[in-house]
């Protein structure tokens, strides 16, 4: 059965998934290798993503975006991660973390100056909690931002910001009042990628998900008008917070997309190996790693789905975005690491791609938020701490 079918996709999700589907095996799969191997994220990609409007695909038409749902992100992610997982995650990380809080958060202004480029594709846009001492706990942050007249100056240095090589703007969380309590001690700013003081230091030589820019920022100085705070001063924690927990909706689907890429190359190889005179898939050893994985991906599936239509129905989600992307992470790293058993010593080899697959897949048990940290916001919901 076709997962449109199963899930009752409307007619614009199928759509987005088919068309995604469609770049993603025809165009994206020819150098998924290649951009790995070389570390560097192919520029004309993204472009490609802005011509077919995935850019723009969570945004309202108004700020010319699509104006289309979580799930039709979630699907758009899938399909590129089943090929190219840095890509995928170029896509999350532009629409999820670098323009959904503005169109989440920001005044009209503030949407009708930002949110169109980012929707068109003309940049990529970023956000940058992340810092040399400053992880997990986001509170934190070291970053500052002081007032100065109605102007901000910001100063310190960002780690981990994905796409910011090639970004138009960023989201900056800075520490505006240590002495604030925790939930009030930060504020987003929304910074232009070439106001004058900011630098993209470097960009990160990484285990896995080689070819997405994982850039370090510094801030000089850095000048920003006060109309460029979202929401209100004090509020960083807050959008923070919520801009995770709809960004662990798009990485579970991330993770999904992996584990699926990994499982049809591992039905496709049990298929065709022939050992002891037979294919290696009648063998029960491998039939039961198969079905494993088929457990897990559908799985994961349906905690996606729960996840996002809650998200969409305006109600309470973080719960279950937290459960998905637990439940994705570990699972597509454990169908990689199968997949991998089943290819045998073809798996271990570049070729094969599984094993890009493999490295590519435990970024999902660490970026916006690690599993222990998924495990905490369950478990504070289960005990009613939350
Ligand atoms: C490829 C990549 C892209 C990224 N992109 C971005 C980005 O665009 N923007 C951005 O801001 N950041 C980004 N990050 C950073 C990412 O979000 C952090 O790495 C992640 O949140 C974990 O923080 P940390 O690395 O500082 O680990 P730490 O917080 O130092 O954690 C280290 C270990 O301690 C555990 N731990 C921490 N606290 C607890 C606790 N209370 N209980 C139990 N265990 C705990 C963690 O689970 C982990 O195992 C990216 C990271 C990577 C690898």
């Amino acid at each position: 059965m076709d997962e449109g079918d199963f899930l009752s996709l409307s007619d614009t999700q199928a759509m987005i998934r088919d068309t995604v589907r469609e770049f993603a095996q025809k165009e994206v799969s020819k150098v998924a290798s290649a951009a790995d191997e070389e570390g560097k994220f192919p520029i004309e990609l993204f472009r490609r993503m802005a011509e077919l409007s995935l850019t723009g695909i969570p945004v309202p038409t108004e700020y010319e975006g699509i104006g289309a749902d979580t799930l039709s992100l979630t699907l758009a992610i899938e399909e590129l991660a089943k090929v190219c997982p840095s890509t995928a995650l170029t896509l999350a990380a532009h629409t999820s973390l670098g323009t959904l809080p503005i169109v989440q958060f920001g005044t009209e202004e503030q949407k009708r100056k930002w949110v169109p480029p980012l929707a068109r594709g003309d940049y990529a846009g970023s956000l940058c909690l992340t810092e040399a001492n400053i992880g997990s706990d986001v509170s934190g942050a070291q970053v500052t931002a002081v007032r100065k007249g109605d102007d901000w100056i910001v100063n310190g240095t960002k780690m981990y910001v994905t796409n910011a090589s090639f970004g138009g703007s960023m989201l900056v969380n800075c520490a505006t009042d240590r002495d604030a309590p925790k939930s009030k001690r930060l504020t987003m700013l929304i910074v232009p990628n070439d106001a004058p003081g900011v630098q993209v230091v470097k960009e990160e030589d990484k285990l896995g998900m080689r070819a997405s820019a994982t850039c370090v920022v510094s801030f000089e100085n850095v000048r920003v008008p006060g109309e460029n705070v979202l929401k209100e001063v004090g509020a960083g924690m807050e959008i923070a917070m919520n801009t995770l927990n709809g960004g662990r909706i798009g990485i579970s689907a991330l993770a999904l997309g992996i584990a699926e890429g990994a499982r049809d190359r591992a039905v496709a190889h049990a298929l065709q190996r022939h050992q002891f005179g037979k294919a290696i898939a009648e063998f029960q050893a491998i039939q039961f790693m198969l079905a494993d994985m088929e457990r897990d991906i559908e799985a994961g599936r349906l905690l996606i789905t729960h996840a996002a239509k809650l998200k969409e129905a305006g109600r309470p989600y973080a719960r279950e975005a937290s459960i998905a992307k637990l439940h994705c992470g570990e699972m597509s790293v454990r169908v990689c690491r199968d997949a991998i058993q089943i290819l045998g010593g073809n798996g271990f080899m570049q070729e094969y791609q599984v094993e890009r697959l493999y490295r590519d897949a435990k970024l999902c048990e660490i970026g916006e938020g690690t599993n222990e940290v998924q495990r905490i916001v369950i478990s504070r919901h289960l005990l009613g701490k939350m």
